[in-house]
């Protein structure tokens, strides 16, 4: 069966920062559940969605996408100022720390540039803004979504939500 609209995936990944002259690997799944998502619905990043398309299990491939394709392009003097109480944790982060903020966007990635006593200013870049990424990624299954998961938008199951 190939992936296509409505097709639940299971894979596996190893993310690689590719901007480096020599490739740093930055995540890997295989520590631990395998990813599960609903193709079609933008639950992954859509460079690498489109790049999902029409596989079967089995597939072994890369995708390398460039910064505008993956996190985003880099933008100087994006600071933030953000009450500890809307990090993710709710602890006292350290200077360089990636926080989790909870924006009206849902949740965002950002690094602590000085930390007060009730507020952080952050630099709201995305930690992997403007750097090119690869994936290499291990098709584990492909089946055919549930009538809830197409009504939700996304996979159940581990690796997915569960809920
Ligand atoms: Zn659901």
């Amino acid at each position: 069966m190939k992936i296509s609209k409505n097709s639940v995936v299971s894979f596996h990944y190893r993310l690689w920062d590719s901007s480096a002259e020599q490739a740093v690997e930055l995540e890997s799944s295989y520590t631990g559940d395998a990813s599960l998502y609903l193709h079609g619905y933008g639950n992954i990043l859509p460079a690498l969605e489109e790049a999902m398309l029409d596989r079967e299990v089995g597939d072994v491939f890369s995708a390398e996408l460039t910064a505008e394709k993956a996190y985003g392009l880099r933008r100087d003097n994006w600071e933030q100022r953000v009450p500890i109480k809307h990090l993710l944790g709710n602890k006292k982060p350290k200077m360089g720390q990636v926080v989790h903020i909870n924006t009206d966007q849902g949740q965002k990635q950002a690094t602590v540039i000085k930390v007060g006593l009730k507020n952080v200013d952050v630099d709201a870049n995305h930690p992997l803004a403007g750097k090119s990424i690869q994936f290499d990624i291990e098709i584990l299954s492909v089946r055919e979504a549930t009538a809830s998961e197409i009504d939700h938008g996304h996979a159940h199951g581990p690796g997915g939500h569960q809920h």
